[in-house]
């Protein structure tokens, strides 16, 4: 294929009556596709099915110390599972909280309660405006929150390795910049994992709030696809250098191990921030779901049965990635208007289509019948300022859907790549 930017408008028409017909095919096929939410397929969901077997009457309900997880009680979680989650991340069994279902309720609880009670002396709630810096392209359910809370969002580009540091540092300087949320490992949408070196520059980070908090959220701490795997450097573990651990909010879940929605979250903090968050849970629990704590730890044993796991896990995802990779080559080749990488692990693969025709892109694939996250959504107030990215979730639909997907949203970028370069 040409390099649609060389082509003269003759040329162009040729691509254009050739693309259209190639999509026109595929919208009288009547696909009912979607490729937009991180879900685990239903075949990958079965892979966990006999968790519910793991905790019952012969076991008596009883975690390790003999609690009776039915019952009221214990605020922090069960050990055995504190166990796993801090394995999972590298940090002690006491700088861990078991909290509920999901990992983004615990980012919501701690951002509103910085909100109303503060992460320092102050609440930020009454200190004016305030701001995070946002990674971009970023998980929008994060800038959802932060928009819920009214706290301005400033973009920050993602580079090959993390977060363009030079940016932050300079917008640091700012007292009113309070945060940011970072995902280290395998990134949503973009699959990238920060360098060490990145990781180090984060932990070095030396902001004007003194109540500056970055919420770590590792949702891919061990969720390779490849068999190459990307490792990250222990944020606590840098921190220690600079002594900024109460920096540091670590947040994980099962979600995507175990079930969505009915798996177990946890949170990783300093002491002095474990201490500050139990006394705040005090109030808000007497504790969280016990059972599932243990159904969860007896399943899973420690972070090897996770890792055991997570591989039936990547044999089900690799092909459908692979998939994606293949058909955006083949359909993308020599044109040179998308880019994308192709990531080692996590959810999503990330598609950078010609500037200004993403939107149009993701509204063709929807006529033709597949649905896209929203183009925008990976941005701050769904606002892509290049009008660009597209976040693939290859999980839900299988390899046979997948192919048909991919190359309608190839032939769709295609296609909106000719009609803006023909009104050039
Ligand atoms: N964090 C990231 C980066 C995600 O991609 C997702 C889900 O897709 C979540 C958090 C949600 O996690 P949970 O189910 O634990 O709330």
């Amino acid at each position: 294929m040409s390099l649609y930017s060389s082509l003269s408008a003759e040329q162009l028409r040729v691509e254009y009556d050739e693309v259209k017909q190639s999509y026109d095919d595929f919208k009288a096929r009547g696909l009912e596709l979607n490729m937009a939410r991180g879900k685990p397929s239903p075949a990958q969901l079965d892979m966990s099915l006999d968790i519910f077997d793991s905790v019952n009457a012969l076991n008596g309900y009883k975690a390790q110390d003999g609690t009776d997880c039915r019952n009221y009680g214990n605020l922090t979680g069960l050990d055995e599972c504190k166990t796993i989650f801090a394995q999972a991340l590298g940090v002690q069994n006491d700088n861990i909280i078991v909290c509920g279902n999901s990992s983004l309720n615990i980012m919501f609880d701690y951002i509103s309660q910085c909100m109303t009670h503060g992460a320092g002396d102050k609440p930020w709630m009454l200190q004016g405006k305030i701001k995070f810096a946002c990674p971009v392209p970023g998980y929008d359910r994060h800038f959802g929150i932060l928009e819920h809370f009214g706290i301005e969002m400033l973009n920050v580009p993602m580079l090959a390795d993390g977060p363009d540091m030079d940016k932050v540092n300079e917008l640091i300087k700012d007292e009113t910049v309070k945060g940011m949320i970072l995902v280290p490992k395998y990134s949503n949408p973009e699959g990238i994992t920060l360098s060490d070196e990145c990781v180090r520059k984060i932990a070095a980070m030396k902001p004007a709030a003194e109540d500056f908090r970055v919420i770590w959220d590792n949702a891919y701490c061990i969720h390779d696809v490849n068999e190459t795997s990307d490792e990250l450097l222990n944020i606590f573990e840098a921190a220690k250098e600079f002594s900024s651990e109460d920096m540091f909010i670590e947040v994980t879940s099962t979600s995507k191990i175990s079930f969505p929605g009915a798996g177990v979250s946890a949170l990783a903090a300093s002491d002095r921030n474990i201490e500050m968050i139990k006394k705040r849970m005090t109030v808000q629990t007497i504790g969280n779901d016990k059972l599932n704590q243990l159904r969860h730890a007896i399943y899973f044993k420690n972070l090897d049965g996770l890792k055991n796991h997570m591989k039936k896990h990547a044999a089900s995802l690799k092909p459908k990635f692979d998939a994606v990779i293949e058909c955006f080559t083949k359909e993308f080749d020599g044109t040179g208007i998308a880019q994308w990488k192709n990531p080692n692990g996590g959810y999503f693969i990330s598609l950078n289509v010609l500037d200004g025709t993403a939107k149009r892109t993701g509204e063709l694939c929807k006529d033709a019948g597949v649905v896209l996250t929203p183009p925008g959504a990976t941005y701050p107030y769904g606002k892509d300022p290049e009008d660009k990215n597209i976040r693939i979730a290859p999980s839900f639909p299988t390899v046979e859907e997948l192919r048909k997907a991919a190359e309608l949203l190839a032939i769709s970028a295609r296609l909106a790549a000719c009609e803006k370069l023909l009104k050039r």
